[in-house]
């Protein structure tokens, strides 16, 4: 029978069937797939074929198969090896919940989340919270950086949580498809899908709470149904997707606004940095191109750790 990855515990997948109903399965052999040297071999979203079996009277099931993935999304092992742990495959849309006050979210988080998603095939929604709260100033902030992310092509949209404001739109959007979440702890992730989906309270919150205490939490992503169709994927502890493996020359790749012009730089392989006529530079200090953006850009080439402070939005 073919069904879907729901929940993994690292040695049980909570698997739902074509016929609607949940088995436990294990898995059968190695699955060495796709080449990635991963921890987990299945993951939540996946498509697989299993078998029951009858083990002293209880129904067991084991996965035999997995079917070509659309995407997935990996971060780093927590351990210091090279392996990769994969979050959830067949994702359709990314969310990054954005507030620029209580907290902060700087734009190389954004810009981090969004290359992520550029390199694994995800389309990425960057959705502004607490529109509630801002003074006319912040609001000017915040839709200047609506615009900046539109005029790049991504989608945004602005909402309130706590007020409802475009809460039905944000609906829509999730409407059948399956859906992660991410942003800082207390963007109001829980609130929004909450919002939606009363009852259905993301883990995130909780599980970043005892990150700051220094614990290392072993945590497992899990998807759930809405009751209007489509699927959330809750993944708690995790707050951003890490950049794995990328090549330096593939990450302007992964700046749409870059990769437009990049073949007026002069060189073809440009890495935008120090070569001369390069055309991202240029857009840099014609206007055309966000300083924002660029430094974002420079901040991941050279490997450097994104600006995330707790301290820097004291409140
Ligand atoms: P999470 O950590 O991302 O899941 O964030 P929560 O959903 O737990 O929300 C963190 C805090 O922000 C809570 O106190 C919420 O009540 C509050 N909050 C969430 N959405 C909004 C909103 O749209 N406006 C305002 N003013 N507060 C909000
Ligand atoms: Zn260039």
């Amino acid at each position: 029978m073919n069904g879907t990855v729901y929940k993994s515990t690292g040695s049980w997948y909570n698997v739902k069937g074509e016929d609607g109903s949940f088995i436990d399965c294990r898995i059968k052999g190695k699955f060495r797939i796709l080449g990635i040297k991963s921890t987990n071999p299945v993951a939540v979203g996946d498509v697989v074929e299993f078998d029951i079996q009858d083990k002293a009277g209880e129904q067991v099931g084991v996965i035999t198969a997995i079917h070509e993935r659309k995407n997935y999304i990996v971060r780093k092992s927590v351990n210091l090896s090279k392996r990769t742990h994969i979050i959830a495959a067949n994702v359709d849309l990314a969310f990054m919940l954005v507030t620029l006050k209580e907290p902060v979210t700087f734009t190389d988080f954004i810009d981090r989340f969004l290359v992520t998603c550029e390199a694994y095939h995800v389309t990425p929604i960057l959705v502004f919270n607490k529109i509630d709260q801002y003074t006319e100033e912040e609001l000017i902030q915040v839709r200047d950086l609506i615009d900046l992310y539109t005029d790049i092509g991504y989608q945004t949209l602005e909402v309130s949580a706590a007020t409802g404001r475009n809460v039905a739109e944000f609906k829509e959007m999730i409407k059948g498809k399956t859906s992660i979440f991410s942003g800082h702890s207390g963007v109001g992730k829980s609130t929004l899908v909450n919002a939606i989906e009363p009852g259905l309270d993301l883990k995130t919150a909780e599980i970043s709470q005892q990150h700051k205490q220094g614990q290392h939490t072993t945590t497992f992503a899990e998807m759930f149904d809405l009751s209007f169709s489509g699927q959330i994927i809750d993944t708690p502890g995790i707050k951003g997707f890490g950049i794995v493996d990328m090549e330096n020359s593939e990450i302007g790749n992964y700046f749409p606004e870059f990769f437009a012009i990049k073949g007026e730089c002069k060189f073809h392989n440009c890495l935008h940095l120090d070569e001369p006529k390069c055309a991202v530079k240029q857009g840099v200090e014609s206007g055309t191109v966000a300083w924002s953006r660029y430094k974002s850009y420079l901040q991941i080439i050279q490997g450097e750790e994104e600006n995330y402070r707790t301290d820097a939005y004291a409140e």
